[in-house]
């Protein structure tokens, strides 16, 4: 048998050639190769099994077209996708992502870090990812809705309550949910656990919305605990303003930090003296406006058109990056290091290149990765489905505690984990190796198919 470190690299290479093009899957797998090596050596069994040659490779990917209406009654068509990656530890789940940058190898980095982020969260919920080329900005609500109404004429044979259920992501919320089930329904037949990120009036789960940005905070509260510290008087830059942003705002705000910072695909906001929580989710979530209103409305804060926020140079104590993949790159972890930034905590999916992940561990910040930071969103969605299936429906308060509860276990694993490899600020491996040595240990059991 060849040695381990061997057997890693010659998946990664054949993992390279094959998908040669898929620039982001490709920067997953390295992500995750360059952390699993002293775990296999400890389980040999998985190399006999070839399981990083397997696991790599998706399980079933559905692509389609998806042709519908304008406003103007021409005709457009888009590419439409659902990957099915790992369904060792459950059905499918995972997001859908309607943006103009989605295509393949997004939605497979997407679907393959969505397998350890569910393995983590304890649940009993498989890896997937989804979506569309499909650009929402500056549609009509009727586009939207005949856009979400075409794309599950086709999406609606490949899923089901007990074998794949999609979410939201950038670009699906509520609104998209709503019109993609009401689709479902019709084609199909009433099965309210095939979809969640609902709207709480039919099947959705209080606390889902929070979920994720919530989540991130908590994940960081208790690794905070750890040190004996917390979020009072702590100064923080958040990137985006959609769902995840906006509730890692409230979080912190609620927990006593001070957020100065968030942006959207035009700009950012500089606020000293705070960001306007209300005033945020007034543009963003009722009017779906740009960030520019913010700054018309609150003349005291400053907005910065067509440059990232982390060009600004801000002393902060933690930065929750919770915009999109690869926002943060070497450069820019860099300036966050030399302004003092302690804990990077990632509400997005993959924000971090992996020169700058690393930058970040080798230079004593708490790197917290996505797959474990941002899992509240998918564990309350677990938890969605866990009361469509009784026909019951738990209080916010519940829902709430037992996704801190979640975290706190995913916190603690990665850090148990780490600190077993004898990497203890390494939360990436933590992550990575807890992560997958559930999903590994059931291949192996159900025979590797
Ligand atoms: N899109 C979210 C994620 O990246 C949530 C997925 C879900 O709720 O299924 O984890």
């Amino acid at each position: 048998m060849v040695d381990v470190l061997t057997y890693v690299k010659q998946i990664q290479a054949s993992v390279h050639e094959k998908d040669s093009h898929q620039q982001e899957f490709l920067q997953a797998i390295d992500e995750f190769m360059g952390t699993i090596t002293p775990f296999l050596e400890e389980h040999p069994e998985y190399v006999a099994h070839n399981l990083l040659g397997i696991i790599t490779e998706p399980e079933r990917i559905v692509q389609f077209r998806v042709p519908w209406q304008d406003d103007a009654g021409n005709w457009q068509v888009n590419r439409g996708y659902r990957i099915q990656f790992n369904s060792a530890l459950g059905p499918y789940k995972g997001g859908l992502r309607f943006h103009p940058s989605v295509n393949l190898s997004i939605l497979k980095f997407l679907a393959f870090e969505q397998i350890f982020k569910n393995s983590l969260t304890g649940l009993p919920i498989g890896g997937g990812k989804g979506g569309s080329d499909f650009d929402p900005k500056g549609k009509s609500d009727a586009e939207i809705m005949r856009f979400c109404q075409s794309f599950m004429t086709e999406l609606v044979k490949h899923i089901g309550p007990d074998t794949d259920v999609p979410a939201g992501d950038i670009g699906v919320g509520g609104r998209e949910i709503g019109y993609l089930f009401g689709q479902y329904k019709r084609l199909k037949q009433y099965d309210a656990g095939v979809l969640t990120g609902k709207p709480l009036i039919f099947w959705g789960s209080l606390g889902r919305t929070e979920a994720t940005g919530y989540g991130a905070v908590y994940f960081v509260k208790h690794l905070l605990a750890d040190e004996n510290e917390d979020f009072k008087g702590k100064t923080v830059m958040v990137s985006g303003s959609g769902n995840v942003a906006i509730y890692t705002i409230e979080k912190l705000q609620q927990l006593g930090a001070k957020v100065i910072t968030c942006s959207d695909s035009s700009g950012y906001i500089i606020d000293e003296a705070g960001i306007d929580l209300a005033l945020l989710k007034e543009i963003k979530e009722v009017k779906r406006e740009r960030l520019t209103s913010y700054q018309e409305k609150r003349p005291s804060a400053k907005y910065i058109a067509n440059d990232s926020v982390w060009n600004a140079s801000l002393k902060v104590d933690f930065a929750f990056p919770s915009a999109t993949q690869n926002e943060i790159d070497l450069e820019k972890a860099k300036r966050l290091v030399t302004n003092g930034v302690k804990v990077v905590a990632e509400g997005a999916n993959m924000p971090s290149t992996l020169e700058a992940a690393n930058y970040f561990i080798e230079n004593g910040v708490h790197y917290c990765p996505g797959k474990a930071a941002n899992a509240g969103g998918v564990a309350v969605s677990a938890l969605e489905m866990s009361q469509n299936s009784q026909r019951l429906t738990w209080s916010k308060e519940e829902v709430d505690q037992k996704l801190d509860e979640i975290m706190h276990n995913i916190y603690r694993s990665c850090r148990d984990t780490a600190t077993h490899f004898n990497q203890p600020n390494n939360l990436l491996l933590g992550a990575n190796i807890a992560g997958f040595a559930k999903v590994a240990q059931a291949m192996i059991s159900q025979g590797l198919v």
